[in-house]
């Protein structure tokens, strides 16, 4: 219980908060909206894994990328935009990428993800149809 600003020791929790709402105020509010954040985030990664879920309820346990953010715009206010929902579902460990394909003769891929808690779905189901080629996850 200590101040990493002015190395100060405080006995307790509402010593130190006094002293830190006193001398630093901008820290208090800092972690204040580090936590809101936090929060909002967690109710995005909430949303995505109930829509893995809606899908699976329909046997389907790969989602196309596209499939992930209409469902997402569907069912929250106010959506998700791509490059976010990319990022989430690539650094959250309990989504995986499963597949990706390629457009032949094109740059435009769509990736297919899934839940990452050992329901393994079935990969070798062929997603795309004519036209595109499957190309490897490995990054
Ligand atoms: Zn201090």
């Amino acid at each position: 219980m200590d101040c990493k600003k002015c190395n100060l020791e405080f006995s307790t929790k509402g010593a130190k908060e006094l002293h830190m709402r006193v001398f630093h105020p901008n820290e208090r509010k800092m972690i204040v909206e580090r936590q809101l954040i936090g929060r909002k985030f967690e109710r995005i990664v909430g949303n995505i894994e109930d829509c893995f879920y809606a899908f699976r309820e329909k046997n389907i346990s790969l989602v196309a990328f596209g499939q992930i953010k209409d469902w997402i715009n569907d069912h929250t206010k106010n959506g998700i935009s791509s490059p976010r929902l990319a990022n989430f579902l690539r650094r959250r460990p309990q989504f995986k990428l499963a597949k990706k394909f390629r457009k032949i003769g094109t740059n435009q891929t769509e990736s297919y993800w899934c839940l990452n808690d050992g329901n393994n779905p079935d990969t070798d189901a062929n997603c795309r149809g004519q036209g595109w080629v499957e190309v490897s996850v490995e990054a």
